[in-house]
């Protein structure tokens, strides 16, 4: 099952992402996370991706496309897998579908999860990451059992530094402006579906998985 997420920042695709992969076992792929983890170490695609980043803007799809096209292609995607953050662009999801109708696969669900802007702000000034092993919490809604350190590994828990209002801001926009549009590109392949994102993690998953099937 080959599916993408679709949502604002901070609408929770990354908490459902993991919460699919688990449960039918296929991979999450996070071009967010792929583009941290180059931050982390220092690579030259990290220090290109960390200046639009920081900024609150898209990286460009010539750094993007490339490596989401390499990732699909790998065997362990053959079963399937869940697309988190990409595409974000119309150029990248014809880029994506090119590919994908080469090796003879399609898109299977486009996932819209639907969280209206006012609740954005709030979510994303609350949402802790671990830049070990991609987890993410809310120390709120969603938190960890010791304050500040990750469940999963113990590692520290970090905010953002896009995760600030001013830069949520600039992401909201971008978002209605270049990414909004793939739910007519998608409703138009006729694999659109919507889920309300402003329920309990556990209600939007539950609904997702009536969509999908068990
Ligand atoms: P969020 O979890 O808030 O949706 P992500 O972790 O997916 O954010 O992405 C963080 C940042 O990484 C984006 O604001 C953007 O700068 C960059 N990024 C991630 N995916 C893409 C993409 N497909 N195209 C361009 N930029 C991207
Ligand atoms: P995205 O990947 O779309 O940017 P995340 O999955 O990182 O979003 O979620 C953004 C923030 O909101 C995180 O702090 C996360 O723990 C929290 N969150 C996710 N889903 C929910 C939910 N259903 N209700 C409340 N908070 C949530
Ligand atoms: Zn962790």
């Amino acid at each position: 099952m080959k599916i993408i997420m679709l949502g604002a920042p901070g609408a929770g695709k990354g908490t459902q992402a993991k919460m699919i992969a688990d449960k039918y076992s296929i991979p999450h792929i996070s071009t967010g996370d792929i583009f941290r983890a180059n931050i982390k170490n220092g690579t030259e695609l990290g220090k290109k991706a960390k200046t639009y980043m920081d900024q609150g803007l898209l990286v460009p799809d010539e750094l993007t496309v490339d490596l989401v096209i390499d990732r699909v292609s790998q065997d362990d995607c053959k079963n399937g897998y869940v697309l988190d953050g990409f595409p974000r662009t119309i150029p990248q999801a014809e880029s994506l579908d090119a590919a994908l109708t080469k090796l003879g696969e399609k898109i299977d669900f486009a996932v819209n999860v639907e969280v209206p802007d006012e609740n954005i702000i709030n979510r994303m000034s609350g949402r802790r990451a671990c830049l070990s092993c991609g987890a993410t919490y809310h120390i709120v809604h969603i938190p960890t059992k010791v304050e500040g350190i990750c469940d999963r590994c113990n590692a520290e828990l970090v905010l953002r530094d896009d995760d600030k209002p001013e830069t949520v801001k600039k992401r909201l926009d971008v978002y209605h402006e270049q990414t909004q549009p793939l739910i007519d590109y998608y409703s138009g392949k006729g694999v659109m579906v919507e889920v309300d994102g402003t329920q309990d993690m556990k209600d939007v998953f539950a609904d997702i998985v009536k969509i999908l099937g068990a």
